[in-house]
């Protein structure tokens, strides 16, 4: 007798539909609090979340100070992505920052924070009000200044003109903040896989056909002249100390980094929204945290949650593997791999969690 032997049907799934979840059985060592005090010196307000709100989850998982990075905007979610609502940097001071000493701070964009408006040197008065406006924030409370991505990929002059993130006409603005003896967060560029086209070879692909608006593959400027402005305007500015969000924005190539971290002695980074990237390279983002130690700030820039620190945590500090994190929008179960954790040792977490982010608080 002949036996035929008939393979069950497989559906089609649409990539889309694809949501694996891992067999594999390996232990949760998840942390409840992180080991060490946490300063969280990345992140903002994703719309109006009050400070007692906040404040029960930093209590939860041990964060002792929260940076408002944009201290002058709030970032209401909508489906393009966030878009950005300019507030009066009083809101944050009076009901943040004074209301509960020692637990928040923030930095402000001055001028910068007006997406209604990419023309930002389209009126003559413009660097002239950034200057007044960062004073005046700085007065009031602010802490420094931070530069969005948008100069180099969408603030354009009243001719029409892309603006380099290193115009020579935005110079009296960093010449200021210079003086004031204050730092600078400068998000240049995104991904690697943002400038690349949006095909079936990008690993980006899921995230970009969800949102359109943050693929630059026909960006006026490459994202390496990107860097490359962002680098000339940090050696311009040896007093000034940079914070480089986003691992600078080369996580996928830690090499590069380490060489800026070597050539700008006044230069930061910061972790935040970048575990995917160092999580999937455990053995080379084990020796950088290790060799940069005192060059690295902690951060998630995301919607705060107890989950969303937690997962930060466990990548840090302990030795679990091919687990989930939070995605750029603080959102579970959309990441496009897992990763494993960095098991540091507690001399690089304090200065990672609190002791860098003093340090620069202090100018130092
Ligand atoms: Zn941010």
């Amino acid at each position: 007798m002949q036996v035929t032997f008939v393979p069950p049907h497989i559906p089609d799934i649409l990539l889309k539909d694809f949501q694996p979840r891992s067999l594999l059985k390996r232990p949760d060592n998840t942390p409840e609090k992180a080991r060490f005090l946490v300063v969280d010196a990345h992140n903002h307000l994703f719309g109006d979340l009050p400070p007692e709100e906040l404040l029960r989850i930093m209590d939860a998982v041990g964060v002792q100070t929260w940076v408002n990075v944009t201290g002058n905007v709030v970032l209401p979610f909508d489906e393009a992505g966030y878009t950005i609502e300019r507030r009066p940097i009083e809101g944050f001071i009076d009901h943040y920052v004074k209301a509960y000493p020692g637990r928040f701070t923030c930095l402000t964009m001055s001028e910068f924070a007006r997406w209604e408006n990419f023309g930002i040197l389209a009126e003559d008065d413009f660097v002239d009000r950034a200057i007044q406006t960062f004073e005046a924030d700085v007065a009031k409370g602010a802490c420094g200044f931070k530069l969005t991505k948008e100069l180099g990929l969408r603030f354009r002059d009243k001719t029409g003109a892309m603006i380099p993130v290193d115009d020579a006409r935005l110079e009296p603005i960093f010449r200021r903040v210079e003086e004031m003896g204050l730092p600078t967060l400068i998000h240049v560029s995104d991904p690697e896989g943002f400038f690349i086209p949006m095909d079936e070879t990008n690993e980006h692909y899921p995230v970009l056909q969800e949102f359109p608006s943050w693929a630059f593959q026909d960006s006026f400027f490459s994202k390496n002249e990107l860097l490359e402005q962002r680098n000339r305007l940090i050696a311009r500015h040896p007093k000034m100390n940079f914070i480089l969000p986003h691992v600078a924005n080369s996580p996928e190539d830690l090499d590069r980094v380490a060489s800026w971290l070597d050539t700008y002695s006044n230069t930061y980074i910061d972790i935040s929204a970048r575990v995917d990237e160092l999580g999937r390279q455990p053995y080379t983002a084990r020796d950088f945290f290790i060799e940069y130690q005192d060059r690295i700030l902690f951060g998630i820039d995301m919607p705060v949650s107890e989950g969303a620190y937690r997962a930060y945590f466990r990548f840090l500090e302990t030795r679990d593997e091919y687990f989930e994190y939070p995605d750029y929008l603080g959102r579970w179960g959309h990441c496009r791999w897992r990763i494993y954790g960095l098991d540091l040792p507690d001399e690089a977490l304090r200065k990672v969690y609190h002791e860098n982010a003093e340090r620069v608080a202090q100018g130092r």
